[in-house]
C-alpha cells in the first residue's frame, strides 16, 4: 500500500478524461427500453398501446424530475423518455457518463419498484433495462425541432399501430395487415379506421396520440410536477409556459 501511494494520481486520472457536455447548450438525455418488444410480449401489454405501461413510464419520469432538479422538461412515448437539462446546469454537472448513468439507473429502479402498483395482477418475470445517451443541442430552435421530431414519431407510430392491430384483431394475418398498410399516407389510415372500424382517429386518447410531457408547473404559488398530453410542436404550449425554455 505504501508503494502504491507514491503513484502519481494525475497520471491515473488522465485515462478517465472524456468530453464534457457542451456548455450553454440544451442537453437532452434520452433513455429507451432494451428489447421492450419482447418485454411487452412477455408481460402481455395490450396492443397497440398498454395504458398502464405508459402511466408507469410517466411515474418513473416524475421520479426523475423530483430527484434531478436540473431536469426542467421531459417528454415520453412508448418505451422512451427524453429529459432536458437546464442550460445553466452545465456549471454543476459536466460529466456525460455520470449524469446519463444516474438517470438511467434511477429510472430503472423506479420502474421495478412501481411495477406492482400499475400491474397488480402481472408478475415481473424478466428484468427491465434501459439504455441512455445525451445529446447537446446548441439553440432553443433546434431543441424544439428535437421535441417535434419525437412527437411526430409518436403520431406516425401510433397511427400505424392502431391500424395494424385493428386489422389483426379483425382477423387479418400480420403479413396481410402489413401489406394493406404498406405505402399508405396519414389520410388513408384515417379513412381505413373510419370506414372499416368506425373509429375517428382524433378521438383516440391524447396520451396515445400525443405522448406525455412531465414538467414543473407553478400552481397557487407552489411548484409541482405535472404530466400532460399536449401538442409540443406548435408555439401554443411554449407561449403558455415561457419559463420552461427561458
Ligand atoms: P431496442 O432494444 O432496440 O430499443 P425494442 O424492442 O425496445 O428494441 P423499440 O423500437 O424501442 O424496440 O420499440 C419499443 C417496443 O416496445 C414497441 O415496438 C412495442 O412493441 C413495445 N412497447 C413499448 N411500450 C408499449 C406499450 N405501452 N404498449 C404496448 N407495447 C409497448
Ligand atoms: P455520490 O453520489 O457523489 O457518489 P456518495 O454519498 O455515494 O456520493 P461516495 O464517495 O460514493 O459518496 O462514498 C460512498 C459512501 O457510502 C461511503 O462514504 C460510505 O459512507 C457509504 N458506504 C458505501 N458502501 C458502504 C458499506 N458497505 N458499508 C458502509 N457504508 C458504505
Ligand atoms: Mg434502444
Ligand atoms: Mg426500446
Ligand atoms: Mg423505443
Ligand atoms: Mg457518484
Amino acid at each position: 500500500v505504501e508503494d502504491i501511494k507514491r503513484i502519481d494520481k494525475d497520471y491515473i486520472k488522465y485515462f478517465q478524461s472524456e468530453a464534457k457536455l457542451m456548455p450553454y447548450t440544451w442537453a437532452v438525455i434520452r433513455i429507451d427500453g432494451c428489447h421492450f418488444h419482447k418485454f411487452a410480449d412477455v408481460h402481455k401489454f395490450e396492443k397497440p398501446n398498454d395504458e398502464q405501461a405508459l402511466k408507469l413510464m410517466n411515474e418513473c419520469a416524475v421520479g426523475v424530475l423530483d430527484e434531478f432538479r436540473e431536469v426542467i422538461f421531459s417528454y415520453g412515448v412508448s418505451d422512451e423518455y427524453s429529459f432536458i437539462l437546464k442550460r445553466s446546469s452545465h456549471l454543476q454537472r459536466t460529466n456525460p457518463s455520470d449524469i446519463v448513468s444516474s438517470v438511467v439507473s434511477l429510472f430503472t429502479s423506479m420502474y421495478v419498484m412501481k411495477w406492482k402498483a400499475f400491474f397488480p395482477l402481472t408478475d415481473l418475470v424478466c428484468q427491465p433495462s434501459f439504455d441512455g445517451r445525451v445529446v447537446c443541442y446548441p439553440s432553443t430552435e433546434i431543441l424544439r425541432d428535437y421535441l417535434s421530431w419525437r412527437q411526430v414519431d409518436c403520431h406516425i407510430n401510433n397511427q400505424y399501430n392502431t391500424c395494424f392491430w385493428m386489422l389483426v384483431k379483425s382477423g387479418k394475418s400480420r403479413s396481410d395487415a402489413q401489406q394493406i398498410l404498406k405505402g399508405t399516407q396519414s389520410q388513408e389510415k384515417m379513412e381505413l379506421l373510419a370506414n372499416n372500424f368506425g373509429i375517428d382517429y382524433n378521438t383516440i386518447g391524447e396520451m396515445l396520440r400525443l405522448g406525455s410531457s412531465a414538467f414543473w408547473e407553478e400552481e397557487n404559488g407552489c411548484s409541482k410536477i405535472v404530466v400532460q398530453h399536449c401538442n409540443i410542436i406548435d408555439d401554443g404550449f411554449w407561449g403558455a409556459h415561457p419559463c420552461i425554455l427561458a
